[in-house]
């Protein structure tokens, strides 16, 4: 994907909060959600980030603030979800993202520029719905250093399966458990098989787990039985978002043999409330390959391009906020931080490989990334991982108290931005989550 002048990291916005140092919505990022202000009788629509405010795209629509294909796009954007915005593909998703840009940058003016001036809502008075209607939901798993992690704690002699260095693993997961930033949700209840134990307890779940991940939704699909080749993949992937695929760990060591996870993982994914699009992340763009010494993708999982600048290098940082950091009004306390170009699979061979068999995907799918842990401990995206399998304490040093596993009340808080000389600082804003008391 080439640079433009989207891209100019000098390029400023006459809305002061976009030009704001640390900002995560520059004007060179512009992502996508659905939202609404928070007020009686409110209908949620699609809007775009930019500073501290909201772009109401159903109001540019109404206002004809844009023209030619950015007009048709925006057209796409007025409901509340953006399936069909999502299925236009990149040369729809892109005009609309220059027409933005060119209303907002410093010293823009004439009657586009004020209906966008007059669209404007405060992010402080917005809330967010999952900005897709996802028909499914995938989850990959492709970290080796997650993987092997993981795989200590069940199979220690074993740590990682052979398939995992020849394709991306991945289970289908649940679209209706998929929520937005901000939703908390209850400890699940399930069977567990304590070690050395002859049956299982049925119970609330003990092993309370997130895991650091990215998504990316779908934009258009393919007809069953017609593979997207990976050379096509990143044509059909809109963008990306921060997830969490909260994770219970005691149920799903015990359920997953010999299939995959399923309690253990339905009962919560969390989305953060913005999808960066891949035209945003193009300067974070990097090489990708395998070591030298491990087996080198196959050829529907290799592209040049997958070669060239497969990898994307965004910073990403774990926190938790416990019912004690927020009494004290301590800050919450950093458990990990790393960046997602360490996996071993793109995202666009997690796409071609999703399709290879003919699978079809449809605009507004979600595909999950798997946790994102880097080569050191401290880079660790799941406290499974940082508590050694729950054997060793995790340091909470704002409250002086520790963690093997969440407890009720544990909020977290994941944070994603891109950041290099060069280039201007673009972010994914939050997700965050709170753990409530088991059910019943
Ligand atoms: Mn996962």
């Amino acid at each position: 994907m080439e640079l433009n002048h989207t891209h100019d990291a000098s390029a400023r916005s006459w809305l002061e909060s976009a030009n704001a140092a640390g900002t995560d919505f520059p004007i060179q990022n512009l992502p996508f959600g659905v939202f609404r202000r928070k007020a009686p009788g409110e209908a949620f629509r699609a809007g775009v980030a930019i500073g501290d405010q909201v772009i109401d795209l159903a109001a540019i629509a109404r206002d004809n603030a844009v023209s030619g294909a950015a007009a048709q796009a925006v057209n796409a954007c007025t409901g509340d979800a953006l399936n069909e915005f999502l299925a236009m593909g990149p040369p729809a998703w892109r005009a609309l993202r220059h027409a933005l840009f060119d209303l907002l940058k410093a010293g823009a003016s004439g009657p586009g520029v004020n209906a966008l001036r007059a669209s404007l809502v405060p992010q402080a008075e917005a809330e967010y719905r999952v900005p897709t209607r996802i028909g499914d939901y995938t989850d990959f798993y492709t970290s080796i250093h997650h993987a092997r992690n993981v795989g200590r704690v069940i199979r220690p002699d074993d740590p990682l399966t052979p398939n995992f260095q020849w394709l991306p693993i991945a289970y289908h997961g649940r679209a209706s458990s998929v929520v937005i930033s901000g939703t908390p949700f209850k400890r699940p209840m399930g069977q567990a098989m304590a070690p050395g134990a002859s049956a299982p307890v049925y119970g609330p779940c003990r092993r309370l787990d997130y895991e650091l991940e990215m998504g990316f939704y779908i934009g258009p699909g393919n007809a069953m039985g017609a593979p997207i080749p990976i050379a096509e993949a990143e044509d059909h992937i809109f963008g990306m978002c921060l997830l969490n695929d909260w994770s219970a760990r005691d149920h799903q060591f015990w359920e997953m043999n010999p299939l995959g996870p399923f309690l253990g993982k339905n009962f919560c994914t969390t989305v953060s409330p913005w999808i960066v699009t891949l035209e945003a992340l193009a300067p974070y763009r990097g090489p990708f390959a395998h070591p030298a010494d491990e087996p080198q993708p196959l050829a529907y999982l290799a592209s040049a391009a997958n070669s060239a600048h497969g990898a994307v290098d965004v910073q990403l940082e774990v926190q938790l906020e416990s019912n004690e950091h927020r009494t004290r009004g301590v800050a919450p306390d950093r458990l990990s931080a790393t960046s997602f170009r360490h996996q071993y699979w793109t995202i666009a061979q997690m796409l071609a490989q999703h399709t290879v068999g003919g699978c079809n995907l449809q605009p507004g799918d979600l595909l999950g990334t798997g946790t994102i842990s880097g080569p050191t401990p401290g880079e660790a995206g799941a406290i499974v991982e940082l508590s050694a399998g729950g054997t060793r304490d995790v340091p909470l040093p704002g409250i002086g108290a520790t963690r093997r596993f969440l407890e009720d009340g544990d909020t977290v808080i994941l944070r994603g931005w891109c950041e290099k000389p060069g280039a201007a600082r673009i972010g994914f804003g939050e997700s965050r989550g709170e753990v409530l008391p088991a059910i019943g």
